[in-house]
């Protein structure tokens, strides 16, 4: 801490320190949980789950986000009415991976309901839904919330679950 000590004049301190004290009680938890989550955006990213092409796919979907440079392929294939497998390829920034890593975990031995209903939740989570923020089955995704207040970020969390959607429209 001590490196963060600016020499000025000192006037004021005390009650800035004590404004300083109430204001962060709060909001300490939610940093904490800010770097949680980044953690595990990270851990996504670094050792992606389920990457890479996918034999005997029933759907593949590409997908761009130009703004950011990412690019992801999302491949399905379902047992029924069940997604026997998704897997998907592709780079780009770490929300983007993160977010598909995360989505290929979410969604196996899912129903095409269930995968239907958490691609809606999902999205409300990312547009800052707070319901959805506190909906505990969505579960790791919930690391994505934060994009909420970065606009242009929306898109990157976004873009396996546009394919997604596509995927299970092709299938439907
Ligand atoms: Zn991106």
């Amino acid at each position: 801490m001590a490196t963060t000590q600016e020499p000025t004049t000192g006037a004021g301190d005390a009650s800035d320190d004590d404004a300083q004290e109430r204001r962060t009680a709060p909001a300490r938890t939610e940093a904490q949980l800010a770097a949680i989550y980044q953690e595990l955006i990270l851990d996504h990213y670094r050792r992606p789950r389920n990457k890479g092409a996918l034999d005997g796919a029933d759907a593949s979907v590409e997908r761009r986000n130009p703004l950011c440079g990412d690019e992801i392929g999302l491949q399905l294939a379902l047992d029924g009415d069940v997604v026997r497998d998704v897997r998907f390829t592709g780079r780009g920034c770490s929300i983007s991976q993160a977010s598909a890593s995360m989505l290929t975990q979410a969604l196996r031995g899912r129903t095409r309901a269930e995968a239907e209903a958490l691609l809606a939740r999902f999205t409300r989570l990312v547009h800052g839904d707070a319901e959805a923020a506190r909906d505990a089955s969505l579960g790791e995704l919930r690391a994505l919330q934060g994009v909420a207040r970065f606009p242009a970020r929306i898109r990157c969390a976004t873009l396996a679950w546009s394919a997604l959607e596509e995927a299970l429209r092709a299938t439907a």
